[in-house]
Order: C-alpha cells, then structure tokens, then sequence
C-alpha cells in the first residue's frame, strides 16, 4: 500500500463498478516504450508517471491492489489528454483510451462522498449542462449576449488590457477562449436537403450538443455537401449529446443513457449512414457497443448502430465528390483531431478533399497529428498543460506560413482559435467540410 505524504491523503479509492479496466488489456503492454515521444504530457515534462507507460503501470497497481487510487495518482491519470497518439504508436495494440476510461468511470463509481472533488464537480457540469440541451442553450444564450453587445470585443480589444487585468485568473482563461458567438444556431430537424437527383442514399446527421450551437455554418456546409455527393439528408428529433465528454470524465452512466437516447432516435430514422462532422462524438458513437457492452437489452442494438456511424470526411471521400469543383485559392495546413486519426484512424480522407480542390496548396505540418491541448473540458481543468502543448501547436502552425487551418472538431477549431488570438497570427480556422462546399460553390 502507499506511503502518504502530508500532501497526499489516500481516499482509499479502489477501481469499483462495472467498467473496471480489463488486466487483459493492461497485460498488452510490454513497456516498450514507443508511446513516450507521441505522449504531448511527456514530451512537456520528461516524466515517466506523466507518460502512457507510467500511467498503465500505475492503472496496473491499482488494479493488483499494489497501491491506492491517491490525490497524486489521480493526479497523474487526470493530466491524460485522453488523446490515444499512444494508441498509434504502440506495436503491441494496447487499447489505451478505453483503459483510462475505464480507470476514470471505477474511480467515479465510488461512493460520492469519497470521490475526488474535482473529478465528482466537473461529472457533475457535464450531466446537469452539457447533456440538458435547455440549460446549454440558456449558457450559450448569455455567450451570444456577451459577443453581440460588443463587450466580448471591447476586453479583447486594445482598451480591454485594464478589463483583462482585474479579471480573477480562471475567468480570465475562460474568457480568453470563449469562442465568438455571433450566428444563428442550427437546430433543424426532419428533412434537411433532398438529393438533386435520383433516390440517393439516405444519411442522418448528428447536430450535437456543441458544434451547432457555436459553429452552425459546420452543419449548413456538410448537409450542402453531403446533398452534391447525391444524399438526402435527415436530422432526427429526439437526437442528443453523443455522451463522448462524459465518457471521458469517467461518467459512463450518463453517457450510456445519452448513448440509448441517440440509438433509438437514429434508428427510427431508417437511415444507410450516421454522418457525424465533430470528430470526438464520431469517435465515442463507433464505441456504442462497447460502452453498452453489459446492457443484455442495448448491447447487440448499440454494435450494430455504430457500425453505421461515419464520419463526414470518411463519408464524402468514398463518394464522388469531387466533380465539378471551382477553384479555392488557398494555402491550407491541416490539424488531425486527434479522435479521427488515433481514435478513428482516419487520416487520408481530408486530405484526399484538400488535395482534389483545384487552386488550394496543403502545406503538412510538423506534427499535424499532435493533439492541440483541447480535449473537451481539458484547457479548463489543465489550463497550464493546455496552454503549453497549444503553444508548441501555434509555433507548429506559423511554420507553415498557412492562411488556413483546417480541423475536424469544434473543441480543435475553438482551441486553436483562442491561440490565433494569443499569438495574433494571421490565419482563419475552419472545418475541412467547409472548404470543400466552398469549392462546391465556386464550380456552379
Ligand atoms: S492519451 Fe495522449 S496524453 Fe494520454 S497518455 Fe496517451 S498520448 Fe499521452
Ligand atoms: S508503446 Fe504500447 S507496449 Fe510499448 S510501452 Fe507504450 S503502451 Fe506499452
């Protein structure tokens, strides 16, 4: 058992409950250590406990009993990303991200009162808000509010430096990376384009919780889109979070419940493809299964539903898509989200869409697959992690001289918004599936 420190108090914490992490999974691992370059956490630190194979072996000793789940292991398993760039690295296949969801839903499952405060807190944010579309919606209201009255731009502006300055540090940050809310949200349902010609395969569209919310033109460029690749596109009423959030905070509860909601909405609406245009909650919805993998009632339904979710780019770029394409003189560099090129291993699609629009030159970065510092709630619980690995992302972007970076998540576009703003580069930020309907309108 672990010696405590007078800065560490053990809660006495235990793995508990149905998602304990599989020691089969754990024992993949043969501590090679070809997932430390990859880890950003290690990279920013040099630590062996801040790194994927630290983690595993400290996931391990909780597992054997070897040591208690203290403040400073939860430490060391919180600092996690949960970016899976340790999944592509890894010869021997070690499923790291449902291991540390696992680890972080049999910490949550134990009683409230001995949970981590920090942990229970921000579980508690996501079920109370993110998953009740009223309460999100009434949070957003109060954002447009903030950005239409013109105070959102007077504290960014030059004459907001003394605002900035008497601003407690953490509404400071919050501020800092609040994206600019000045559209109309989309919240459509039923029909939402009808092929141009022909029958045409019928798709659904996943609106989210977030990414119609703060990136509407997102949605309107991906059904215009998925329209010219010959699809009639439907948004089905009864549609939700996709619970990816939840996941990750170790909420597997909630996220199951916000899983059986979209599976049932989605199903009803006897669509060929579940096209999802946030990379995060396409990552979680192919995981359905798995998530529900206890539930006798769910779990053969939920394997089957995540066999039909796709996400846009992967969708579009088995199509054809690029017919009659106008040109989009741009220099373009691409930020992989993390959730499509570890989690999805979806790396080729948007590029094959930059690279088949005529006038616009790709320009690769460094490490285009480097996680942003992003990862949902993660620039507001780490902010100083955060802060770190999205500087070495905004060095990495100027590089490229680039006007144009493209992601495929809202939590990317908004991370790397806020570093345009620290660093005052001159680049915009868009989602891949608005270049390419940019080009889809240039050719008419
Ligand atoms: S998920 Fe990302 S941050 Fe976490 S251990 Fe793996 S590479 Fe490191
Ligand atoms: S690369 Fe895979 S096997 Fe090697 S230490 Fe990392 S997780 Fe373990």
């Amino acid at each position: 058992m672990t010696t405590h420190t007078e800065h560490e108090h053990a809660h006495g914490l235990q793995f508990v409950g149905l998602d304990i992490p599989s020691k089969a999974d754990l024992q993949n691992c043969i501590h090679c250590g070809f997932c430390l370059p990859a880890c950003p956490t290690y990279i920013a630190t040099g630590q062996e406990l801040e790194s994927p194979r630290g983690r595993l072996h400290l996931i391990s000793s909780v597992l054997d009993g070897r040591i208690d789940a203290t403040d400073r292991v939860l430490g060391h398993l919180d600092l996690c990303l949960q970016c899976r760039a340790c999944e592509t690295a890894c010869p021997s296949s070690v499923p790291y991200g449902r291991i540390m969801e696992d680890a972080r839903a049999a910490i949550l499952a134990n009683a409230p009162a001995a949970q981590p405060r920090g942990w229970r807190t921000r579980a508690l944010l996501l079920r109370e808000v993110l998953a009740r579309p009223s309460r999100l919606r009434v949070a957003l209201a109060l954002g447009r509010l903030y950005t239409r009255s013109g105070a959102q731009a007077l504290v960014r502006g030059p004459l907001g430096a003394s605002l900035r300055g008497m601003l407690p540090p953490a509404l400071a940050r919050l501020e800092s990376s609040a994206p600019v809310l000045d559209r109309a949200p989309f919240r459509t349902t039923g029909v939402l384009a009808r092929p141009t010609s022909g029958s045409g395969t019928r798709v659904a569209l996943l609106l989210g919780c977030v990414q119609g919310e703060i990136y509407p033109q997102v949605h309107e460029a991906t059904v215009r889109v998925l329209q010219h690749a010959g699809c009639e596109v439907v948004a089905p009423e009864g549609q939700g979070c996709c619970g990816a959030l939840h996941s990750h905070a170790g909420d597997a509860e909630t996220a199951r419940a916000l899983a059986r909601r979209n599976i049932a909405a989605f199903e009803r609406a006897g669509v060929e493809a579940v096209i999802v245009n946030a990379a995060g909650c396409g990552a979680a919805m192919k995981e359905y299964g798995r998530l529900l993998r206890h539930d006798t009632r769910w779990a053969e339904r939920a394997e089957r539903f995540s066999v039909g979710v796709r996400d846009v780019l992967e969708f579009v770029a088995e199509r054809d898509f690029a017919n009659g394409l106008g040109r989009v003189e741009r220099t373009v560099t691409l930020q992989d989200a993390c959730h499509l090129a570890h989690a999805q291993r979806i790396r080729e699609a948007p590029r094959a869409i930059l690279r088949a629009i005529p006038g616009l030159q790709l320009v690769e970065m460094r490490t285009p697959d480097r996680c942003c510092g992003s990862a949902g709630l993660y620039s507001a619980v780490q902010p100083e992690m955060s802060a770190t690995i999205l500087d070495a992302k905004m060095a990495d972007i100027a590089s490229t001289g680039a006007a144009t970076v493209c992601t495929s998540n809202p939590g990317c576009t908004m991370q790397i918004e806020a570093g345009v703003r620290r660093t005052g580069l001159d680049a915009e930020v868009c989602h891949v599936i608005e270049i390419l309907d940019e080009a889809i309108r240039a050719g008419r």
